[in-house]
């Protein structure tokens, strides 16, 4: 029997076979693997990744879930529990004893959505700062409206600020959909899985801080042309100048234009 869900800490039981093995395998475990697990829950995804490699490092809120944990998972040696809020966690001192445990190469997680873009930014750092060292891999269970944000091409609907500033620091491929019936209880959303591959675009951006500035700018409404909305910032005809040059239609919006463009911009500016 699964413990009460505990709405605060956004707890849905995964129950379907089918979708722990598509995260399992999005995950290619390899035995010298060190995974991080953020929210480990009654441990149905932890139990699944033990097995297959180095350690496995989990951070768990809920003080009455880590007592179940330790219970069920305790006696694992490859196994290291830390109960907390992973957002504020600082995790490198907390593992400084625990060799095994240090520099978790993955991340592989069912999270807690309502805290998806801390958690991102967590993992992933900001376009200003990327993580370092970056994760090889992040495997996670996301609300599919957020998946469809962080793997969209510029152009579609679904394109938007987090988009640019995810796919900046990690590449973002879609793995497969779980329905919410997949939990219990099943959430309000449908969800997805998702992978991300930490690297640094090419060419950088000269000044991460001033594309962070563009990109927030540039999304503020999302209807309005880019030269509307980063009118505060440059002068309308000079970046109607600098689109031409880029072979940018003057009139896009910035849903329209892909990363590698949002830099070649900024770094002309
Ligand atoms: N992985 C489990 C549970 C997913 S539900 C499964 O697939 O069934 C999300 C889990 O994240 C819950 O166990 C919840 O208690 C935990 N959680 C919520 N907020 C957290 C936080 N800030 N830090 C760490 N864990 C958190």
């Amino acid at each position: 029997m699964n413990p009460k869900a505990r709405k605060q800490f956004g707890q849905h039981w995964l129950n379907s076979e089918k979708a722990l093995n598509r995260i399992v395998a999005a995950a290619n475990l390899q035995p010298s693997d060190r995974l991080l697990e953020i929210g480990p829950g009654t441990g149905i995804l932890t139990r699944r990744l033990l097995p297959d490699v180095e350690s496995v490092v989990a951070v768990e809120i809920d003080r009455d879930l880590c007592e179940l944990l330790v219970k069920k998972l305790g006696n694992i040696d490859n196994f290291l529990l830390l109960q907390g809020d992973f957002l504020t966690l600082d995790l490198n001192p907390l593992l400084a004893p625990f060799p095994q445990f240090q520099n978790p190469n993955k991340v592989v997680a069912n999270i807690p959505y309502n805290i998806t873009g801390p958690i991102l930014e967590k993992l992933l750092g900001t376009i200003a700062q990327p993580a370092v060292p970056a994760f090889d891999l992040i495997v996670l269970l996301v609300q599919k409206e957020v998946a469809e944000r962080l793997y969209a091409s510029p152009g579609s609907k679904a394109f938007g600020a987090l988009s640019v500033r995810v796919q900046y620091v990690a590449e973002c491929e879609f793995i497969c959909d779980v329905p919410a019936k997949a939990f219990s209880p099943p959430p309000k959303v449908d969800s997805a899985v998702v992978r991300l591959h930490p690297r640094r675009v090419e060419p950088p951006a000269n000044d991460p801080q001033k594309l962070e500035t563009f990109v927030r700018l540039g999304f503020a409404s999302k209807r309005k042309m880019l030269r509307n909305n980063l009118k505060s910032l440059i002068d309308r005809d000079r970046l109607t100048h600098l689109l031409e040059q880029l072979n940018i239609n003057p009139q896009v919006r910035a849903e329209d234009i892909s990363v590698q463009q949002w830099v070649a911009l900024t770094n002309e500016l």
